[in-house]
């Protein structure tokens, strides 16, 4: 409870004159004027300490009658988290006394006025920054959260970000222009959140998943170049770090071709490293074709801090005696390998748990080779040749002591098996670099990917991606493209790049179809009819047949970028209030139950789900 006989004082006009953190040494002798929250109270009898925050971190204050005993009288009924006005003199502290954690820590305010503005109860949660705790229960009372300093830096980083991002692409010849979030859904692959409206019952807005059918219009419009910080909404099953509605830094130029969007996005990096994280970027960042990427890191974000790439080991086996791997290459599979170093003398029992993590990522088994002591121990040993051994260790660039695994499979179950031990080993023996930023550009995707539960084909990143030149010819000439065989299907490619940095994908985009007959033909290949296309795009069909140009464009998720920028650990760290990873707002207790009258309205009917 809050204390009954505490005098409440206003604010009158007193104004601050420092924050907290930022008192320093050549602030000695003056006089500020403080304005925040207590963080603790410590008091000594004759002495009382209050540490004091803001947003800008803690100082020390001190209270002692022979300075103020009206200060020191107030400073005994304080208690933590009420909000004060401090009015003292700064003054340096004896050497001993200096306390090196804190910022402020070579000086403190002795107090000569103080004014209780506010009281406060308990808190339920703890305030102070290194308080571990519940994270629903900071979600609840997020407000009382949001007071701990380093939830304010990370707002102030994200900020300091988004106005970084503003202020180059401005200088670029960038504006920004708002686009609707009530519109038709827009098809960037996840499930729509639907707003009924209530002037024409029955019929729905779809918040936007995105601004892209927008900003492609923007183009047409002769906009040239845009850009927007923006909400977008998708109804997903959310997993650890997803947020049901997010900030995209959205960009779409007229005339763009790869590499534009790419030297625009370089800069953009450079920049934001440069403003908010005081380091230097070397550009132009790497670049991947899709396949590579896959054949290399078994990923299409592969982290490159590291090295232990797959190799293909395919060739040295091809007389092999060990009929897995000769049946597996046979029926058309390969053999692929990683090299752990200084594995070779791991446990039996850790090797199977090797197998074990092989089989959960979908491999049907996995073989190992230790180089030990110039022998090898492997449980095919004896299908093994001098020359098979010694052929697959140069191959990995394997040394004396080191560990090869080996996956036979067929190529994505082998190459993303590897790609994951690689990952999860690397991690496991340290071998990340974690003050490193491996920025790559990953390109030339397949324009189409299956759909994981319905086996169907789908857009890559979405249906309005062009495909490359020469794939566009052929669809263009393709009567039926619905009818493509599969493997031809799979070898469309499109002229979509990805930005990837330490194995995250940061941004994604591509260079759009600005012609309607090619818009018409990719949408039949994703099994569209052209009435179909008609009734859910004919706006943007429509528009292709007026001058549109042609455009490109990117998007980045803002929050994940901002997160890793300031070395947190989630999402929600980065967001003022975001939602659990169940979608829910703990504090406003969101979603929540609408009355009859409410549905009514909306022309909308109340179904029991049993
Ligand atoms: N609209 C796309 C997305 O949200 C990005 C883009 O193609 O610009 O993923």
């Amino acid at each position: 409870m809050a204390n009954e006989t505490v005098e409440i004082s206003d604010l009158g006009n007193l104004r601050r004159t420092h924050y907290c953190g930022q008192v320093g040494l050549s602030d000695v002798g003056k006089t500020v004027t403080l304005l925040g929250w207590v963080n603790r109270r410590r008091d000594l009898g004759e002495l009382i300490f209050i540490d004091m925050r803001d947003r800008t971190g803690l100082v020390q204050v001190v209270c002692n009658r022979a300075a103020s005993a009206e200060a020191f009288r107030v400073a005994e009924a304080v208690r933590s988290e009420y909000v004060l006005a401090v009015i003292g003199t700064v003054a340096a502290r004896a050497e001993g006394q200096i306390n090196r954690d804190m910022a402020t820590g070579s000086i403190e305010v002795v107090a000569q006025e103080i004014r209780i503005l506010n009281t406060a109860k308990t808190p339920p949660i703890y305030i102070r920054d290194e308080a571990e705790q519940d994270e629903l229960l900071r979600l609840k009372y997020r407000y009382l959260d949001l007071r701990r300093v380093p939830m304010q830096r990370n707002l102030e980083f994200h900020h300091k970000t988004s106005m970084a991002v503003r202020n180059y692409l401005s200088e670029q010849g960038y504006w920004e222009i708002e686009t609707p979030m009530m519109t038709r859904s827009t098809p960037e692959g996840a499930r729509d959140f639907l707003v009924p409206s209530r002037l024409d019952p029955g019929k729905f807005y779809a918040l936007a998943q995105s601004p892209q059918l927008f900003k492609q219009l923007l183009m047409v419009g002769g906009t040239d170049k845009y850009f927007q910080i923006v909400r977008c909404f998708r109804d997903e099953d959310l997993r650890a770090d997803r947020q049901p509605e997010f900030t995209q830094i959205d960009i779409e130029s007229s005339f763009a071709t790869e590499e534009t969007v790419w030297e625009l996005v370089e800069g953009l990096m450079k920049r934001l490293w440069k403003d908010v994280m005081n380091q230097e970027l070397e550009t132009p960042f790497p670049r991947l074709t899709y396949d590579e990427a896959m054949s290399r890191f078994g990923s299409d974000k592969p982290d490159t801090r590291f090295g232990m790439e797959i190799q293909d080991v395919t060739p040295v086996f091809k007389n092999t005696a060990f009929g897995v791997f000769r049946s597996t290459v046979e029926s058309g599979g390969t053999l692929r390998a990683i090299c752990l170093p200084g594995q070779a003398g791991v446990s039996r029992h850790e090797v199977d748990a090797l197998t074990v993590r092989a089989k959960t990522h979908g491999a049907k088994g996995l073989v190992t080779v230790a180089y030990h002591e110039g022998d090898i121990k492997s449980a095919i040993k004896k299908y093994l040749t001098e020359d098979e051994i010694s052929g697959l260790k140069q191959a990995v660039g394997a040394n004396d002591g080191d560990m090869v695994l080996i996956v036979a499979d067929a190529f994505e179950t082998a190459v993303t098996v590897l790609g994951r031990l690689r990952l999860e080993m690397a991690n496991k023996l340290g071998l990340i670099p974690k003050d490193k930023f491996n920025f790559l550009w990953i390109t030339k995707f397949p324009l189409l990917k299956r759909n994981e539960e319905t086996g169907e084909w789908e857009a890559a990143h979405h249906p309005f991606t062009s495909p490359m030149a020469e794939d566009a010819l052929t669809l263009l000439r393709t009567e039926a493209p619905e009818a493509l065989p599969d493997d031809v299907k799979a070898h469309i490619y499109a002229r979509m790049y990805d930005l990837v940095m330490n194995g995250v994908e940061l941004a994604s985009g591509s260079i759009r179809i600005h012609r309607r007959d090619l818009q018409e033909k990719v949408f039949r290949l994703l099994g569209l009819s052209n009435e179909e296309a008609r009734n859910k795009f004919g706006f943007l069909l429509d528009a292709f047949e007026y001058g549109a140009p042609p455009h490109g464009g990117i998007a980045f998720g803002l929050d994940r970028l901002v997160m890793l920028m300031a070395g947190c650990d989630t999402i929600r760290d980065v967001i003022a209030f975001p939602k659990t990873s169940s979608g829910t707002c703990p504090l406003t207790d969101a979603p929540a139950p609408v009355d009859d009258k409410q549905l009514a309205d909306l022309g909308l009917a109340r179904i029991d789900r049993k």
